[in-house]
């Protein structure tokens, strides 16, 4: 009997939505975790195994889809207005999500009467100077930032190719061409990836439900409460609104078409990661054309961080409070702008801005020591967080994406307002 059940369980499985598949290995992870306890830390082998292999396709799917996006293009100065929509966009919903952070932890208080001196003091990294940040985005060496995955110089370098195959004219054809190819053939590896997703989502979950239990968060409740207040509102009513108003686009639709993306985003916590994934959905699923996606979308999980930024800004409050340092309005300013900047420089991977925060908390005269005080406090339960914050940044690069698309005439409605389902058997990976 067994002999006929497997092929039809084996069947139904490959026919069931990939998004379907990923969920139910999520709640899976979590009982498993919850019941496992320390154990889950034998499986999360599997989990790194599935972030490496989606790892692996995301430089070449970086380089080789910014350069067929830019030939695309067919004229190097539509790069500029476009470069400009992208840029304007990202800055101005980084700074509503900073501004709802910093108003929240304003108003809700986090940090009052909280005593931090029990907390062992985290490690800090160096902030990076605006300057070394910029020194950073040209490459002396391409193949270098290839290797090493730096991806504003991979981003910068690969801009000028496009531009330049464009620029030779007949003679630049046959790599437009190989380019092309390049790219149909990473977002089909990105689908076969994605069909190992669900067993790597369930160990990771597993994994972090496992080993960060809810005893960790009991300590920080009012600080992981109202970062999360905060990214609630950011995520439905800031992109939600946006595609209401600003883009008369269905909200609901919206969100289910990039289901995808965000599940994967909040298994991995890494932007950089979900890379991949959030390119298929952004083709195949919110109807962005290549064009567009494959240009704004990388640039976005670089220097795009809503999540991290709103983040980033919670803490620096929770922890001015703890310190009982009063803020002024000139304060908020500051952190405002200085977060911005952070979340730009923050690399798109796991708890990346908890050490990167000390350059904003440092701007409202908080010690180095204090700085680490507050690092160690936050770090055990980063992680929970981190999915979090993860999938805002994710979902906020997508919805930029689909406006620029559409301010471009780069938006396919038809397919954003069906209800595709990528990367399914039919349809993606299993062709
Ligand atoms: N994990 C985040 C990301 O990859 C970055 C962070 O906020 O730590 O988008």
């Amino acid at each position: 009997m067994s002999s006929d059940l497997s092929p039809s369980l084996i069947s139904r499985w490959f026919n069931t939505p990939l998004w379907k598949r990923i969920l139910f290995a999520l709640v899976l992870g979590v009982i498993v975790g919850v019941i496992w306890g320390e154990g889950a830390q034998s499986i999360r082998w599997i989990g790194d195994l599935f972030i490496r292999a989606i790892q692996m396709v995301v430089v070449p799917l970086v380089f080789i889809t910014i350069v067929a996006g830019v030939v695309s293009m067919g004229d190097p100065k539509r790069l500029g207005s476009l470069g400009i929509k992208t840029l304007a966009l990202y800055m101005v919903t980084t700074l509503i999500a900073i501004t709802i952070g910093l108003t929240l932890a304003a108003l809700i208080q986090p940090g009052l009467g909280v005593d931090l001196s029990a907390a062992v003091p985290g490690t800090l990294q160096e902030p990076v100077s605006f300057r070394d940040q910029l020194m950073r985005i040209v490459p002396t060496n391409p193949i270098a930032a290839l290797a090493s995955g730096d991806f504003l110089a991979i981003i910068f370098f690969a801009i000028l190719f496009g531009a330049g195959i464009i620029s030779v004219g007949e003679s630049g054809k046959p790599m437009a061409d190989l380019m092309d190819s390049g790219a149909a053939i990473m977002l089909k590896l990105t689908g076969w990836v994605m069909e190992v997703a669900p067993f790597g989502v369930f160990a990771l979950i597993a994994w972090v439900s496992g080993t960060q239990g809810v005893a960790a968060l009991m300590d920080v409740i009012p600080l992981a409460g109202t970062a999360t207040l905060a990214f609630a509102l950011h995520f439905f009513l800031v992109y939600g609104g946006m595609m209401k108003f600003m883009l008369h686009l269905s909200p609901y639709k919206f969100f289910r078409n990039v289901k995808n993306a965000v599940l994967v985003a909040f298994s991995t916590s890494s932007s950089s990661a979900t890379l991949p994934v959030t390119i298929s959905v952004a083709e195949k699923n919110l109807g962005i054309r290549p064009v567009i996606a494959s240009t704004v979308l990388p640039l976005g999980a670089t220097i795009n961080m809503d999540g991290s930024a709103i983040y980033v800004g919670v803490v620096s409050v929770f922890a001015a409070q703890a310190f009982g340092v009063d803020l002024t309005l000139v304060d908020y300013f500051i952190m405002a702008g200085a977060t911005t900047l952070v979340s730009i420089g923050t690399a798109a991977v796991p708890g990346a801005s908890v050490f990167l925060m000390a350059g904003v908390m440092a701007t409202i005269g908080l010690s180095p020591v204090q700085i680490a005080l507050v690092v160690g406090f936050v770090l055990p339960f980063d992680r929970p967080l981190d999915m979090m914050r993860t999938c805002l940044n994710v979902t906020g690069d997508l919805a930029c994406a689909t406006a620029v698309a559409k301010w471009e005439n780069e938006l396919d409605e038809t397919t954003f307002n069906s209800a595709n389902e990528m990367m399914d058997v039919k349809t993606g990976a299993g062709q």
